[in-house]
């Protein structure tokens, strides 16, 4: 093995206890304890797992999480009205709207709905906008992306003018860090489905962030000699040795890229603990920023 492990783990903790050590210092000045409140829209087992994790970490470094749970054949009005009541709820710091919504719901005009200074998953489409633009600041970064440019800064990749590649082109993932590579001042390649010879685009890169989908797609010679790869993909394989009949794996091939790579994220306790630890950090400061 040549190549370092970007530990996501142990990254994600020192977010967590400089989180912790926010609250309490807001607290003790005689600010409110953040909240963030989590809407889940049916009972996708995979979204109601995300949503139990993320409340369970906001127990941890005191922030309250209230949790409303509606049926999967919600109507539009009855998400909608929910998002207003907590638009207005003084309690609230944060909303997040778990995402995918069932068949049905729209999403983006659900989106839309949360108030700007509450949009700590950072997609509502004016947040997005302007991430998108030259000069301008959202007033959150959804969570996932910012998660993949922290690991990067902290395993020393050099972002500005790195010929950075994004496979996937996802609302929440691909794009935005996209947009966030092009804020390092990168030069950036966006790839997808129709991407024509993506081994050699990806070979291309110093810099390779890949959220697809897809388990082991990209292989060791796929990876620049040297380059820094985020694996976002979280993908169930088969395996009858695991007790629970299976194992998770990302996008990226570990044991061939860590051979070829500088570094490489691991799948699990790569970007998926950053998530979350980043999102606690954007509620602190929707806290911050009310009191
Ligand atoms: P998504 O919405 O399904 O988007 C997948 C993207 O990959 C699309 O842009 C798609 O292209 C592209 N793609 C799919 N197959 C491809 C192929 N064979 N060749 C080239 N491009 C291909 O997925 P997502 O929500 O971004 O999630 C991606 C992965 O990240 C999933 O495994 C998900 O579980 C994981 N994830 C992890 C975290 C975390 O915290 N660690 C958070 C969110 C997501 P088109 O646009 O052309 O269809």
């Amino acid at each position: 093995m040549s190549g370092k492990i970007i530990d996501g783990k142990t990254i994600a903790t020192d977010l967590r206890a400089q989180v912790d050590e926010g609250v309490r210092q807001l607290v003790s000045a005689g600010g409110q304890a953040p909240g963030l409140a989590t809407v889940l829209v049916g009972d996708n087992p995979a979204s109601e797992m995300y949503v139990r994790t993320k409340r369970k970490q906001c127990a941890e470094v005191g922030i309250d999480s209230f949790a409303h749970e509606l049926p999967a054949d919600s109507s539009q009005e009855l998400v909608e009205v929910l998002v207003e009541q907590l638009n207005a709820d003084p309690k609230v710091h944060g909303i997040l709207v778990q995402l995918p919504l069932p068949d049905g719901l729209d999403e983006e005009a659900i989106l839309a709905k949360i108030n700007l200074t509450k949009d700590v998953d950072g997609f509502h489409p004016i947040n997005i906008g302007r991430l998108a633009q030259k000069g301008r600041d959202p007033e959150f970064i959804p969570a996932t992306p910012m998660g993949c440019i922290t690991l990067l800064k902290h395993a020393g990749a050099d972002l500005d003018g790195a010929n950075a590649v994004v496979l996937g082109r996802s609302n929440i993932v691909g794009m935005p860090a996209a947009l966030l590579l092009v804020r390092e001042n990168a030069t950036v390649t966006v790839c997808h489905s129709h991407t024509q010879d993506l081994p050699a685009v990806c070979r291309a890169a110093d810099v390779l962030i890949v959220a697809i989908g897809r388990a082991e797609m990209v292989r060791g010679d796929w990876i620049k000699p040297g380059a820094y790869v985020i694996d976002v993909g979280i993908n169930r394989v088969d395996d009858a040795s695991r007790k629970r009949g299976y194992r998770l794996v990302g996008d990226v091939a570990f044991d061939e890229a860590i051979e070829v790579a500088e570094a490489v994220t691991p799948v699990p306790g790569g970007v998926g603990p950053m998530t979350i630890a980043t999102l606690l950090q954007n509620t602190l400061t929707a806290a911050e920023r009310a009191s």
